[in-house]
């Protein structure tokens, strides 16, 4: 019976941020170790949910060591990846067939740009000083920054193929098959990529629209044409990482001759360069959105907010939209802002009572200004809630249970406040309905975030419009001072030649 080693780290890095990411945040997530993984992830909806049942079906047992993760944020201090080595590094010495990660793909720590390489390098160096060669395979979003560390140091990779990422766990499970495929055969495969120099905003990887619609379906007919390729991933990459490997990067698990598997991912590259222009999408100002979007009569209306966008790293506390729905006075419209200043200051209060708040636009100066607000306190409450929906993006990063902490309702000129002390992605309805919001009856809704949304929004949304505003999620490339990428690249600088 097989023994798969089992951990998982777990961070998107959001560079450009200035306030780090401790071993706290991920306290807050998930950190768990030894059977505790096991007993959180058992029938779970998150990709460690999903590899525990495949693997259990399979007869195999698990040797669960470490599981880390937060929520995304700015740099990660350097002691998180060390805790999560420490543990790794001594459980890599017990017996074992294969080793199972979960990754995310973008995450940076203060010394290594590429956390995942290290990961990866880390595990080869133990394996090698032991004499040891099992599969080493790894599951990962495919908002991953790919590098060569991660190709040259691993078996199979296998990545999300749905943004918002309906398939986490699927993704996992496909990963499992995949592993159980190899220890059969014996035949171990070997990761091929393809970097290009292209860097799209989140809102440009949506794989419902090209580029990624296309270069997914591709990916899809090579790997039916060639069954060496055991799995081809397309991963658009993290845009606000500014780390070297920074990109669009194409990769490939294969049993067969890797040159000639480079050379069909040449070929999904030059479609997906093809497609380019498509995926630089940029946001029009809201000042300019909001006439526009009260001409609808029928609601809910979605003014979704890429510049604050939670599940990409921002802070959750941009006040761009709110500041709109006051100004253009706004009736049953909702927002959420992480303020856990005011969440705490709230819960000093009774539901009626009528106070003034200094809320949001606290983390930095980029997120728009605090707002003095008169407000009226409608609820408290300690913030849980469960998804909604079993394929919510959110799933994917700690399961079915959701903990906002102490959260707080407001009212202010007809504008519904819910405010939060641990920022949430809106990637689930149950978030507002936990609150005392009913979604679908609200006339306008501001969304902080790109894509991942769009599961829980789109089947309610009459109308939907982005909007520009403060915050370090713009979709505007250039407004950000990269200083690590590789250049050229798309769409920050011109090309003379086809990188092709
Ligand atoms: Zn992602």
């Amino acid at each position: 019976m097989p023994r798969i080693l089992f951990a998982g780290l777990f961070h998107e890095t959001h560079t450009f941020l200035s306030a780090p990411t401790r071993m706290s945040d991920f306290e807050n997530v998930l950190a768990l170790e030894g059977q505790a993984i096991l007993d959180h992830s058992r029938g779970e909806i998150s990709p460690s949910g999903g590899f525990i049942e495949v693997a259990e079906q399979l007869g195999w047992s698990i040797l669960p060591s470490i599981y880390l993760a937060a929520m995304p944020s700015g740099t990660v201090k350097d002691d998180v990846l060390e805790t999560f080595w420490k543990r790794l590094e001594y459980d890599l010495r017990a017996e074992y067939d294969a080793v199972y990660l979960i990754l995310h793909g973008a995450m940076v720590c203060t010394s290594y740009p590429d956390v995942e390489g290290e990961v990866f390098r880390r595990v080869q160096a133990s394996l090698k000083s032991q004499g040891r060669h099992v599969p080493v395979v790894c599951v990962l979003d495919l908002h991953g920054n790919f590098s060569d560390a991660m190709a040259e140091h691993s078996n199979i990779l296998v990545a999300y193929r749905e943004n918002p990422h309906t398939d986490a766990r699927e993704a996992a499970c496909r990963a499992t098959r995949l592993l159980a495929k190899t220890l059969e055969t014996g035949k171990l495969p070997r990761m091929v990529h393809l970097h290009l120099p292209m860097i799209l905003p989140p809102r440009g990887t949506a794989s419902s629209a090209d580029p990624m619609k296309s270069v997914l379906a591709a990916a899809r007919r090579m790997e039916s044409e060639h069954p060496e390729l055991l799995e081809v991933n397309v991963m658009p990459g993290f845009a606000y990482a500014d780390v070297p490997d920074c990109g669009f990067d194409l990769s490939c698990a294969t049993t067969g001759e890797p040159g000639q598997a480079a050379a069909w991912l040449r070929e999904l590259g030059r479609l997906a360069w093809s497609l380019r222009e498509k995926g630089n999408l940029t946001d029009p100002p809201i000042d300019e959105v909001m006439p526009k979007a009260l001409q609808c009569k029928d609601g809910p209306i979605v003014i979704i907010e890429p510049s604050d966008n939670i599940g990409g790293g921002t802070p959750g506390d941009g006040t761009g939209v709110l500041s709109a729905f006051l100004k253009y006075k706004v009736h049953n419209s909702a927002v959420v802002i992480n303020d856990p200043e005011v969440a705490a200051e709230c819960h000093r209060h009774r539901a009626g009572d009528r106070f003034h708040v200094q809320l949001g636009g606290k983390t930095d100066r980029l997120h728009g200004a605090t707002l003095a607000l008169e407000v009226t306190l409608l609820r408290v409450s300690d913030g849980r809630f469960t998804l909604e929906n079993p394929h919510s993006h959110m799933a994917a990063i700690s399961g079915r249970h959701i903990h906002m902490g102490l959260c707080a309702t407001l009212e202010c000129h007809g504008v519904t406040i819910i405010v939060t002390t641990l920022k949430t992605p809106p990637m689930d309805l149950g978030q507002l309905r936990s609150q005392g919001v009913t979604p679908e009856k609200l006339y306008m809704v501001g969304v902080k975030a790109a894509v991942a949304h769009r599961a829980a929004y789109d089947p309610i949304a009459k109308h939907s419009f982005y909007v520009d505003t403060p915050g370090l999620g713009s979709s505007n490339l250039r407004n950000f001072s990269y200083k690590h990428v590789r250049h050229p690249v798309f769409p920050l600088d011109p090309f003379e030649h086809d990188p092709l």
